[in-house]
């Protein structure tokens, strides 16, 4: 199946809705049946019937059909959020007294999930220096069930040998869940890699407009069927029909944006590296980055995301360089048209995100779809060259 397919056609039927060239959105929640014989049926395999929105939906069915071919996996489930989708395939797979392998440093609520909610089950975790596999392995205990990779990982943006974890998965008879969303399928293929099931915050590249939540979980049939049964409708996390339109809509145009990300971000990376005021880079499409020998081969392209330590002797120095900036929006998440800056000094005095090892030297970048020649030069005035 090639990849416009995917986008602009699988999953749709326009003699189904007038010949509509873009599907409808079905907000209905619920759906009519003739007789109590056809409604039983139905109910039988409802993850594939239209019963109950709490379930399967035919607008969300496309997205989900389109994520499974992106992942190359059988079948995917559509929620509410990447939060959403995170927690339902880390708990489903999980039990009390398990133990889980996590990355050091993933996405903040994912540490939130194995570090605050988890526990209070009885399921503990392990954070590992994810740049040597070998770290999955020596943390395994006799109640590990699930390594978990984010890869790159968030802020940080340091890779994980997908395969190389995968294997020893394989060896200890362990599951795999990778979230994708730095990546994106296009980017990246986990599923290949010998991944189980794949997780996205679709909120980001996949919507691309900033103006939807979603999330994503991707996985064999037989693990999404029993994700179904139990989290995906028990906990209810479900994306309503007009995101899932959203994310659709966003699909139609994600391998034109990647490839804008992936000329551009390098481009204002190489600017902010030989910054004098700039003191680290953190992007593994660097040359000089130590993985970038890694992100060649398990990533196929660069994404536009990095971070950048700043030579900076207080906090007011960050935040005057962050205020300065006319085109970077101060905001944060990722993934959509415009580009955006997230300081770490954010987060100091957030209690909510409290933390006594805060970098606040540390500066996120997302580039979007603007000039790059323009945001370099807005980054130039900001650090006071013009
Ligand atoms: C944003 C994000 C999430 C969470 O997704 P939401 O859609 O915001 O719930 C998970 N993982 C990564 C890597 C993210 O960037």
């Amino acid at each position: 199946m090639d990849l416009s397919y995917i986008l602009n056609d699988l999953g749709e039927d326009r003699e189904a809705y007038f010949n509509a060239v873009t599907p409808p959105i079905i907000q209905s929640t619920n759906f009519a049946f003739r007789s109590v014989g056809q409604m039983r049926k139905e109910l039988e395999n409802e993850s594939d019937a239209y019963f109950y929105t709490r379930g399967n939906n035919p607008t969300v069915e496309i997205l989900r059909k389109k994520m499974a071919a992106l992942e190359g996996t059988e079948d995917a489930l559509i929620f509410a959020s990447g939060g959403a989708a995170v927690t339902a395939a880390v708990m489903g797979n999980l039990n009390a007294g398990d133990h889980l392998v996590c990355v050091q440093k993933p996405y903040g609520w994912t540490a939130k999930l194995l570090q605050k909610l988890l526990p209070r089950f009885g399921v503990t975790a392990t954070f590992v220096d994810g740049t040597d596999a070998a770290g999955y392995e020596k943390a395994i205990q006799p109640n590990t069930k699930l390594l978990y990779l984010e890869s790159p990982n968030s802020l940080t943006f340091s890779l994980q040998d997908v395969e190389a974890v995968t294997a020893i998965a394989r060896k200890h008879g362990l599951l795999t869940v990778m979230d994708n969303s730095y990546c994106t399928p296009l980017n990246q293929q986990p599923v290949a890699m010998g991944v189980d099931l794949v997780v996205h915050s679709a909120t980001k590249y996949l919507c691309g407009h900033s103006d939807a939540l979603a999330g994503v979980v991707c996985g064999t049939r037989a693990m999404m069927a029993k994700l179904f049964d139990a989290e995906f409708m028990t906990l209810g996390g479900v994306i309503s029909p007009f995101n899932a339109w959203l994310i659709l809509r966003g699909l139609r145009t994600l391998h034109l944006r990647m490839e804008r990300s992936a000329q551009s971000t390098p481009k204002v990376v190489e600017f902010l590296q030989n910054h004098p005021r700039v003191a680290k880079v953190y992007y593994p499409f660097l040359p000089s980055h130590p993985q970038y020998a890694l992100a060649q081969k398990q990533m196929k392209r660069p994404g536009g995301m990095f971070s950048v330590e700043l030579k900076a002797d207080s906090i007011a120095e960050v935040e005057r360089f962050c205020d300065n900036l006319k085109r970077f929006v101060l905001a944060t998440s990722w993934g959509g048209y415009e580009s955006l800056v997230y300081p770490m000094a954010v987060l100091a005095g957030a209690s909510n995100y409290a933390n006594p090892n805060l970098n606040w030297r540390l500066i996120r970048f997302y580039v979007g779809l603007e000039e790059p020649e323009v945001l370099i030069s807005d980054l130039k005035q900001a650090l006071g060259e013009s």
